[in-house]
């Protein structure tokens, strides 16, 4: 990972975020498939937090970076019988799209840790294929998450539908925003938008981000997804 690359990204978020006259977004790392040792040249630079996709593949480089004072992310799907390990392994789950899943990880959370930072992922775009919960359901989950002292309810996360064209997810990211505005009216303590990808943070930080998940422009490409991972989809 050339640092030039993350000051690159640096850069940018504090060019969208003076545009918008929003305060700079936090930068969460997505190092999926990048290994350990470009986890820790970027941390050399000064970044601390990284989003994985997978429960595995993280608790690799967890213990690979152990030393490291770092702050990790779940962001890909997360199965109920992955939540065990999930609610040990990480600081942030940013996939919590059902009640279920909630359930798991407030009664797997260690109590020797802090209790576990857990956005909400909303589907925004009301697709039957994507993760996420409905909209509708938002203030639901985050009932239930209020009522456990293990989770901590940070705010939503959105992936909207891939388009060419980044100015085509505008009125995905604004409606999420919104929805946020309205999880705030009852839970003040949620601070956290998670939304906008590399190619898609400006607009992203234009309607309100307040945390951005970068991976191909840090890191550049990702490698090959590795063996461990191969033909396990969702395995996180
Ligand atoms: C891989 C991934 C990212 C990073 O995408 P880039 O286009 O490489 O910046 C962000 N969010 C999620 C949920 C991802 O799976």
């Amino acid at each position: 990972m050339p640092t030039a690359a993350f000051d690159e990204v640096l850069d940018r978020l504090d060019t969208a975020a003076r545009q918008a006259r929003q305060p700079r977004p936090r930068l969460l790392a997505v190092s999926k498939f990048q290994p350990a040792t470009a986890v820790a040249q970027l941390a050399a630079a000064g970044q601390r937090a990284f989003g994985e996709n997978y429960v595995q593949e993280a608790a690799a480089k967890r213990e690979a970076l152990a030393g490291l004072d770092l702050e990790w992310h779940l962001i890909g799907h997360l199965q109920t019988n992955k939540a065990r390990d999930a609610a040990a392994l990480f600081d942030w789950v940013q996939t919590v799209d059902r009640i279920r899943v909630v359930e798991a990880l407030a009664r797997h959370r260690p109590t020797h840790l802090p209790p576990l930072q857990v956005l909400v992922q909303v589907n925004i775009d009301d697709e039957a294929s994507k993760h996420g919960c409905r909209p509708d359901d938002v203030a639901g989950l985050a009932e239930a998450m209020a009522g456990h002292e293990r989770l901590a309810l940070r705010g939503l996360m959105v992936i909207p539908t891939p388009h060419a064209d980044p100015e085509q997810r505008r009125p995905a990211f604004r409606r999420t925003r919104e929805l946020f505005e309205a999880l705030r009216r009852h839970h003040p303590q949620a601070d956290t938008l998670s939304m906008g990808m590399s190619d898609d943070c400006a607009v992203a930080i234009a309607e309100g981000a307040t945390m951005v998940r970068i991976g191909t422009a840090l890191f550049g490409a990702r490698p090959p997804k590795s063996d461990a991972d191969a033909g396990m989809p969702g395995s996180g």
